[in-house]
């Protein structure tokens, strides 16, 4: 089987390929010049181009779905070498913006939300990847792919500024390694230069993954699904907590290296008659003291089959309300991609479902 050149970061690839100023010149077809194949790179020499073909694929991925959403946002559906498929979302975040006199203003503004593994062991009840079990992880070049892809598929230039939020299928901290190598070729002034801090890696709260990624140093930012704020509640949504509970969290966070500027992103996903009350949001603002924390409140999106409801945005406004009011920066997010059920897992399982009923 061919090796997948994302795979590698420059250093590595100026290790296998000599001389080593080769590698900055293949990173360049890669990530800015979107090549499809080796023999398009013409200043590499002939007989280098012919055995990087004979070695490599630039293409670990196959886009297999696309469904686009009313608000803009793109949902993929990329099938992996052995069959398996990820998903990943392009969220649209602000339109283009230009001054009275027609110059650009500022460009459109994206954030893509990435997969880590296909499926995930965390098992959240409100979570439809959990409930197709965990296959593997994704190599470090499978993660990375995934935004070129997109770039490619949209006509995304090279140099535009995005946001990447490794919040797609999996639990990113199950798969460090190759999540952390793959923030680091994403921010390769060479590749890609989205850099560390337009990063997010989201995660379930495996609290001594969080103090790992601390110490690697990175500058990448945190974000946790809190989602509930005492034990019990949290186990039921997610049985992760028995391995993790939320002081360890809280713990952890607090002893992660935060960019000074930025803050840890607590990711509450908004359940009617669930989570959505007063007193949860009481106990909140006390799980958050000391902490430079931002809440992003979400409404859960029902998707066939849940017991869960979304919640009345009346209920939302309060809980917000209620933060603001005690100093915790709040924002309620908008269900982006809403009319193509893009909560991550739900396009997968509509495809396997499609598959299954064929
Ligand atoms: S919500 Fe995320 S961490 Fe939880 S099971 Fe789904 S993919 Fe895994």
């Amino acid at each position: 089987m061919k090796k997948i050149i994302q795979d590698y970061t420059k250093e590595e690839l100026a290790q296998r390929i000599k001389p080593s100023f080769r590698a900055k010149q293949i990173y360049n077809w890669v990530y800015h010049r979107h090549a499809d194949s080796f023999h398009e790179m013409e200043n590499l020499p002939k007989a280098l181009r012919a055995e990087l073909e004979e070695e490599y694929t630039l293409h670990p991925l196959k886009m297999v779905s696309r469904q686009e959403s009313r608000d803009g946002s793109v949902k993929y559906l990329f099938e992996l070498h052995d069959g398996h498929t990820v998903e990943a979302v392009l969220l649209l975040m602000k339109e283009a913006q230009y001054h009275e006199d027609g110059s650009l203003k500022h460009h459109r503004r994206y954030t893509v939300c990435i997969s880590s593994q296909v499926g995930c062991k965390v098992g959240c009840a409100f979570c439809l990847t959990a409930k197709g079990g965990f296959m593997r992880d994704l190599s470090a070049g499978e993660i990375v792919a995934q935004v070129l892809e997109i770039y490619k598929d949209r006509g995304i230039p090279s140099n535009h500024r995005v946001n990447l939020v490794y919040m797609g299928m999996g639990e990113p901290l199950d798969n460090l390694d190759n999540v952390a190598k793959a923030v680091r070729i994403f921010s390769d002034m060479d590749g890609m230069s989205i850099s560390p801090n337009r990063q997010t890696i989201s995660t379930s709260g495996l609290s001594s993954r969080i103090e790992k990624l601390g110490a690697m140093e990175l500058g990448v930012n945190l974000a946790i699904s809190l989602h509930a704020v005492d034990d019990e509640l949290r186990q039921q949504l997610m049985p992760i907590n028995k391995a993790y509970n939320i002081a360890s969290i809280m713990e952890a966070v607090r002893n992660f290296p935060v960019n000074q500027r930025k803050k840890v992103l607590f990711e509450y996903l908004v359940i009617k008659d669930v989570n959505d009350d007063l007193e949860a949001a009481k106990k909140l603002v006390k799980l958050l003291n000391g902490i430079k924390a931002k809440v992003n409140l979400i409404y859960f999106n029902p998707y066939p089959g849940t017991e869960f409801r979304r919640p009345e945005p009346e209920d939302m406004r309060r809980f917000q309300e209620y933060l603001l009011s005690k100093g915790v920066l709040c924002t309620i997010r908008e269900s982006k991609g809403l009319d193509i059920s893009a909560a991550c897992g739900q396009l997968r399982e509509q495809n396997l479902q499609k598959g299954a009923e064929q």
